[in-house]
């Protein structure tokens, strides 16, 4: 019996699945629409809204892309495979290997805390001491 493992996902794939998401929920929304078209009023605002949703995934995907030119290529040591990081700490796309850039985190449990500000403005702190 191998131990139960905490899978974390990469950043990018996880916006990604967000605006993947929003435009499921668009689509509902409009098919909403549909179903309510013996009420124009109410079919109006729920085409209005489904079509806000696919508009706001749009804007997710074109934030990803902006996020994936800053994000930092590298190999991911586990599978070998070429990911994409993501601040301090991420995990790797393809094996969900928790990586870090920052050598004072390495070994030790991956967290999504240490991408806070307020994680970091500690370690400064922290190293003055
Ligand atoms: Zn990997």
């Amino acid at each position: 019996m191998s131990e139960p493992q905490l899978v974390y996902k990469s950043k990018i794939n996880k916006i990604r699945g967000f605006a993947l998401s929003l435009i499921f929920i668009g689509i509902a929304v409009m098919y909403g629409g549909i179903l309510t078209k013996k009420i124009p009023w109410l079919m109006v605002t729920f085409f209005t809204i489904g079509v806000l949703f696919v508009i706001l995934s749009t804007v997710v995907y074109f934030w990803i892309g902006l996020l994936s030119t800053k994000a930092i290529p590298i190999i991911c040591p586990s599978c070998e495979k070429p990911t994409k990081m993501l601040g301090r700490v991420d995990a790797c796309m393809h094996c969900k290997q928790p990586l870090t850039l920052d050598k004072e985190l390495e070994g030790k449990e991956f967290d999504e805390k240490y991408n806070t500000r307020k994680y970091r403005r500690q370690s400064e702190e922290q190293r003055k001491q």
